[in-house]
């Protein structure tokens, strides 16, 4: 299993713990191109897709050489010519055809993936090449390949296709590995969260991905999923093979591709541990989280989807503090999901939660989540300044009607909190609480039941922490966006990786807005929180207990190791500290970080 040359790629950790498995490539598309595992019945209709997706193209590229061949050479240079004879004889290569059919067959992978992957395999063959004229064939390939999967997206009608649902556990993929427990590590230029989502089906045990910044979307997906991750490892999709054996080292931000039987040694104990360490804080799961001193601390849960609510609740979180309730969105192809798809993705959740709060964030579309991984929507200069969120909602008043609509027909069902992202204007908010209440005033007049909620803002931009009165006067409670407010405060792109070194959530001046925010909300005796990764850090719970934050929402995963924190401290010590560690020119050093 090991030999070779061991070499490690850096990255930034996301995602904690330890996983060793086989690397999966996952190529990266223009074509917006599904991942997922097929059932072993399905096999013979993927390859059947591909083949007819293939001979779409070929015969396009017949219909082509014929208009070529009436015209003259003025009009029809040579070089065309021989170009549409390179694509006829890529189309038909024994390579391509034979490797298609073995990630279908052996892995059981669907149509397009298989076609990526082995494109993938095959571009590196020419990358290799001395010759430069060969080399250059890697761009037909692409194309050629391109316009396969566009004449297979031609045939399929569907938006998500049903295999997403195959789980490695029910599929018999295993069965068709050479090694049915070797566990699979997906390495990829980039993953879209839709995309990321596809996989949160417990098909992978750690991801890497080239580019991404700790807190960008796709981090945060993975880290969802409790598996090891490292993003903005630059070149590891370039540097890893298929199949290379993977270390992924998710608290140091390092893969170690090809280990040898020493190191891997080192990292079995490393898990060994982890897992000692998991099943200790096990036992913290049903002891209330309160401080030394007595004071009660809330731990919720943030979600991307209404059926992690009841697992959030089993890992031991009081509620639901942030839904991401965007997600719903992604992927779908520009059909959006209507009120009743909607009600009923909510209802879910609130039932998941077996009546514990469920906080639903409107829709946050935009700058790193687009709807869908490849369609563009408008061309925005900066997506992290432009259309994004409630800007988004409120450009398009009858969508986000639907949506507030489907959140308050949900609150019949149980406790139901509104959470609207990214406001800064006054006129923002008055334009959203208005449309609250036409929703509630629409659904009272059609007899529809709906339930109360309150409403919060959440905090994340600069601008909002600085005009915390005028949010105060209309909202019933907040919750603080760190990830966003971190972004905005330093102009750091969260997902860009070049500048995540810069990314700071001790910088003074991010300490300075969270500790306001939170100081005034408890002045004023309203609910804060903060639902930003900086909640779900347990380096940070000391701090943020000291600024008097008693409200926390994370990843379920991270809820016990944070409550843990929250057991050791005493607040009244803390208090005081965390005045210095505000009041200090590098509050990390005061921190003792
Ligand atoms: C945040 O910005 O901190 C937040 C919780 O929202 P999101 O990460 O979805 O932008
Ligand atoms: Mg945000």
């Amino acid at each position: 299993m090991v030999g070779g040359m061991t070499f490690s790629i850096h990255g930034l950790a996301v995602a904690r713990g330890i996983a060793i498995g086989r690397a999966v490539l996952v190529a990266s598309s223009r074509v917006d191109v599904a991942h997922y595992f097929i059932e072993p019945a399905q096999v013979e209709r993927e390859i059947e897709r591909v083949r007819r997706g293939r001979d779409a193209v070929v015969d396009e590229l017949h219909r082509l050489q014929q208009t070529i061949s009436q015209l003259g050479p003025k009009d029809a240079p040579h070089e065309l010519r021989a170009l549409l004879d390179v694509h006829l004889m890529l189309l038909q290569d024994e390579e391509m055809v034979g490797g298609v059919k073995h990630w279908i067959r052996d892995r059981l992978y669907n149509a397009e993936w298989a076609l990526t992957t082995q494109l993938e395999m095959v571009a590196r063959q020419f990358d290799e090449m001395e010759d430069e004229y060969l080399r250059e064939r890697k761009a037909d390939l692409e194309q050629i390949t391109e316009k396969v999967l566009r004449a297979m997206l031609g045939q399929t009608t569907s938006g998500l296709p049903a295999g997403i649902a195959a789980t490695r556990k029910t599929s018999s993929a295993e069965l068709q590995l050479e090694d049915t427990d070797t566990p699979l590590v997906l390495i990829a230029h980039e993953i879209s969260p839709s995309d990321m989502l596809q996989f949160k089906q417990g098909l992978f045990a750690g991801f890497v991905t080239d580019v991404g910044g700790k807190t960008s979307h796709t981090a945060i997906v993975a880290r969802s999923m409790d598996i090891p991750a490292v993003v903005g490892a630059r070149t590891a999709s370039q540097l890893v093979r298929q199949d290379d054996w993977v270390i992924i080292d998710g608290d140091a931000g390092v893969v170690i591709v090809d280990p040898s039987p020493i190191i891997l040694a080192e990292y079995q104990y490393k898990q060994r541990q982890l897992d000692l360490e998991r099943s200790r804080l096990g036992r913290l799961l049903d002891t209330p989280a309160v401080t030394l001193d007595g004071e009660k601390v809330e731990l919720l849960a943030n979600i991307e989807m209404p059926e992690d609510a009841h697992a959030a609740m089993k890992a031991g979180a009081v509620g639901v503090g942030l839904f991401r309730s965007e997600f719903l969105f992604m992927g779908r192809h520009g059909h959006l999901p209507d009120e009743e798809e909607q009600y009923r993705a909510y209802c879910r959740a609130v039932e998941g939660m077996g009546g514990l709060p469920v906080t639903i964030r409107t829709v946050d579309i935009g700058a790193d989540k687009p709807m869908d991984s490849t369609v563009i929507e408008g061309n925005h200069l900066n997506p992290a300044l432009g259309l994004r969120a409630i800007r988004w909602s409120l450009a398009d008043p009858s969508m986000f009607l639907t949506q507030l609509r489907a959140i308050l027909r949900a609150a019949a069902h149980g406790p139901v909190k509104m959470l609207i992202p990214m406001l800064a204007h006054l006129s923002e908010i008055r334009q959203t609480v208005a449309l609250v209440e036409q929703a509630r005033a629409e659904l009272q007049r059609e007899g529809l039941p709906c339930g109360p909620v309150l409403l919060g803002a959440m905090i994340e931009i600069p601008a909002a922490a600085l005009t915390l009165k005028t949010f105060l006067k209309h909202f019933d409670y907040l919750s603080v966006g760190t990830n966003d407010l971190i972004q905005y405060t330093l102009a750091i792109d969260r997902a860009d990786e070049s500048v995540a070194h810069l990314y700071d959530p001790l910088h003074p001046a991010v300490l300075r807005l969270l500790a306001d925010t939170i100081a005034e909300c408890r002045a004023q005796g309203k609910d804060v929180s903060v639902c930003g990764e900086m909640a779900g850090d347990v380096a940070m719970t000391r701090l943020l207990l000291g600024l008097g934050l008693r409200s926390f929402s994370m990843h379920p995963a991270q809820i016990l190791a944070v409550k843990q924190e929250v057991l050791r401290a005493d607040t009244n010590r803390l208090q005081p500290w965390a005045q210095t560690v505000l009041n200090a020119d590098e509050p990390s050093a005061a921190m003792g970080c």
